[in-house]
């Protein structure tokens, strides 16, 4: 009988996968399949007739598996065992049993049959699923943005605490299994979303949509606490929503600061008044600012991916070329370059390239800027020239002025320069540069009536270029003489003011004033004041010299030439007589008896008799001649281009002339005078010699009556040495 059920349960279950195991009511093993053989790896002849207590690990659940023995009706529930089973290699194998009680014909228990499952495979992937899970979930939270998976019915499964963070006032409402449109309400009715110019509603419908799709797309939300967040959300497998959300705030703000940045940055590249270009390393132009638009003459279509080098003359572009060289080798170089730019016009230029790095620190193109210092350098010239003219004594004061005026016209291209005198109201031109008007120096003005009244009152250079339509237009200067154009600056001598400088024209200029106008016309003013204070020292001083002069060579007394004077003019005279053989004479004059007057009515008297007989001399005398006071009461006078005849009738007339007019109601005796005559004979004599030969003519008058002419003749030597 048992051999026929163990034949019968081998038929059944001997090549089922699952274990099997039959035991009679006392737990004695009946049958057990391969299956089971393989999982405990004991042979069934081994298992068969001892009790199951073997198959467990923990005792304790072979005690709990009696129930099944005692109670067998309340197994019909086929409840389900989890325990280890204990191989025959001493392996712990874990597995689910399920039962089915066998009964006889008279349903009393006959034994149990078991199913056993190997649970082992299943909870290793459990463990591993769980592991999964964690892992999964480790990685939602190391990462920095916020994200969430919803189910196919848009519940919650998972989100991150990231997630939680980012929208902390829904947090509450982000529990698992909680709809994604309960979530967004919830944050909605606290206020956490900025909806712009939505309703909520709107907002709502419009946020659901995006949801719903989840096509990856990204949209970009912003929160009303001024943060700016982006999601991104795709369909998962299974139908379900993966979203992630980065704060992108900084990012955002950055983004603004740079836009806002290059905004400022183009105006400024813009508005400068250079060319900025960019270069790629093929030379080609891939920026190019207004200015460099305006000089190459295109637009900025037109000029990027073109070579701009290509549009100037070949001198210009080996100038550029070797530039170009050096700063893609990594350097910055600059030079001064005479550019004749496609828009026409010549500009001299400080040319400057710079390298520019990619990320990886290799140059990658050039940053090119052309500075336009054509005014820079032409102030630089003016201001050369102006030196020389005013460091160089080859020109005299008036020449260096026009100089000046010439200068300043050219250098700020206007036909017309002037100095001008201001005294009280009166404006007086003292230098004037002027084409084509009838302007001269001399010419004067109410200072009321010139524009240089109004650079006097601001006492600072004013300038206009288009005065009808300034301020000035309304001046009395304008309506006088419609000058359209003016610059002009105070001058000041030694701190005071002395009137102004200014350049005009009549028509409007074609380039305003800059300010390095203004500043070189200032120069001007300076140099000019210093001139003009120069000339008046150089002219004090030249009158200080010709007083100094005429002090040391006129006698105090008589007003004529004191001897050394005398004698210098008598020097002159034999030097002219040399050059020219025409003859003079020297005339030696001594008042007669002199000290009787001195004696008879003092000293003073005798000074007045002084000046009385010089002066009646003195003014019979020419210009030409030369008469100086030689001793005490001795004269000497040189008749200019005279005879030793032409002399003795002057020296005679002279000497009654004396008789006749110098007179003194108190002064008893005639006053008269003994001369002494010599001419002037050879080439190589000396005044002292002629002077002698007067003297001793003189003498020879004195020692034969006196109020007498006596001419010299060689005799008299004789008797001279005597
Ligand atoms: P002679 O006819 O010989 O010339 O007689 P004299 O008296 O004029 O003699 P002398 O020429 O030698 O005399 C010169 C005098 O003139 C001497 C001196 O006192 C006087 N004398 C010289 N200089 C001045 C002066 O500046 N003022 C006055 N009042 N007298 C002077
Ligand atoms: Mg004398
Ligand atoms: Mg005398």
């Amino acid at each position: 009988m048992a051999e026929n059920i163990a034949l019968n349960l081998e038929q059944s279950f001997g090549e089922l996968n699952d274990c099997v195991v039959v035991t009679d009511r006392n737990r004695k093993i009946l049958f057990v399949n391969k299956a089971l053989e393989d999982l405990l790896k004991v042979s069934r002849d081994d298992l068969i007739g001892t009790t199951t207590e073997n198959f467990f690990a923990d005792k304790s659940k072979f005690e709990e598996l009696g129930e099944l023995y005692n109670s067998p009706n309340e197994q019909r529930h086929r409840k389900a065992y989890s325990f280890d089973m204990i191989t025959g290699e001493g392996d712990l194998i874990p597995v689910e049993v399920v039962s089915a009680p066998l009964f006889d014909a008279d349903h009393q228990l006959t034994g149990i049959l078991f199913f056993a499952r190997d649970q082992s495979e299943r909870i290793a992937l459990e463990t591993r699923a769980k592991d999964i899970a964690q892992t999964l979930e480790d990685a939602l939270e190391a990462i920095s943005e916020g994200f969430a998976i919803y189910d196919t019915e848009d519940k919650l499964v998972i989100c991150n605490d990231n997630y939680r963070e980012i929208y902390a006032p829904s947090a509450p409402a982000m529990y698992p299994g909680n709809d994604f449109e309960a979530i967004l309400r919830y944050g909605l009715e606290r206020d956490q979303y900025d909806t712009g110019s939505l309703s909520k509603e709107e907002w709502l419908a419009n946020r659901l949509d995006h949801h719903k799709s989840a096509d990856g797309s990204v949209i970009e939300q912003s929160l009303s606490d001024g943060r700016w967040l982006r999601i991104s959300e795709t369909k998962t497998r299974n139908g379900g929503t993966a979203g992630i959300r980065a704060d992108i705030t900084e990012m955002k703000t950055a983004k603004a600061q740079a836009e806002s940045a290059y905004r400022d940055l183009s105006l400024i590249a813009d508005i400068i008044s250079c060319s900025i270009t960019e270069v790629d390393l093929d030379g080609r132009c891939v920026f190019i600012n207004k200015k460099g638009c305006e000089w190459f003459d295109g637009t900025l279509e037109e000029l990027v991916g073109t070579r701009l080098r290509e549009r100037l003359s070949w001198k210009e572009r080996e100038q550029v070329r070797h530039c170009f060289q050096k700063s893609y080798g990594g350097q910055r170089a600059s030079e001064e370059i005479c550019f004749h730019f496609p828009d026409g016009i010549t500009r001299e230029c400080q040319f400057e390239s710079n390298p520019r790095y990619d990320e990886a620190g290799n140059v990658c193109g050039l940053v090119v800027m052309i500075v336009d210092i054509t005014d820079k350098k032409k102030t630089e010239r003016t201001l050369a020239e102006l030196y020389a003219i005013t460091s160089t004594n080859e020109l005299c004061y008036e020449d260096k002025i026009a100089e000046i005026l010439r200068l300043g016209c050219e250098h700020l291209d206007l036909p017309c320069g002037i100095i001008s005198h201001v005294i009280d109201d009166h404006y007086s031109v003292t230098h004037a540069h002027c084409l084509g008007s009838e302007l001269e120096p001399g010419m004067t003005f109410p200072l009321a009536d010139t524009y240089c009244t109004l650079t006097l009152q601001a006492d600072r250079p004013l300038a206009t270029t288009h005065a009808s339509q300034s301020e000035f237009s309304k001046h009395p200067c304008y309506q006088a003489f419609k000058l359209e154009t003016y610059i002009g600056a105070p001058l000041l001598v030694d701190g005071e003011v002395y009137g102004t400088i200014n350049f005009n024209a009549p028509e409007r200029r074609k380039r305003p004033f800059t300010a390095a106008d203004i500043q070189i016309t200032r120069q001007f003013a300076d140099w000019v004041g210093h001139e003009i204070a120069r000339d008046r020292d150089h002219n004090a001083l030249m009158q200080a010299k010709v007083n100094l002069e005429r002090i040391a060579s006129v006698d105090d007394l008589t007003g004529i030439l004191n001897r050394r004077a005398f004698l210098e003019a008598a020097n002159k005279e034999i030097q002219r007589f040399r050059r020219s053989k025409r003859p003079f004479t020297a005339v030696m004059i001594d008042i007669d008896n002199f000290k009787l007057i001195n004696d008879r009515n003092g000293h003073s008297v005798g000074d007045e008799v002084l000046e009385k007989f010089t002066s009646i001399i003195g003014s019979a005398l020419r210009t030409v001649d030369v008469f100086g006071r030689v001793g005490g009461e001795e004269f000497c006078m040189i008749l200019h281009n005279t005879s030793m005849e032409e002399a003795m009738l002057v020296s005679e007339r002279l000497r009654e002339k004396i008789v006749n007019e110098c007179q003194f109601d108190d002064i008893e005796q005639t006053i008269t005078c003994s001369m002494g005559l010599a001419v002037v004979v050879r080439e190589d004599v000396e005044f002292s010699t002629l002077m002698q030969r007067a003297d001793m003519a003189l003498y020879n008058a004195k020692s034969t009556g006196r109020n007498k002419c006596v001419e010299y003749s060689s005799g008299l030597d004789v008797i001279f040495a005597d």
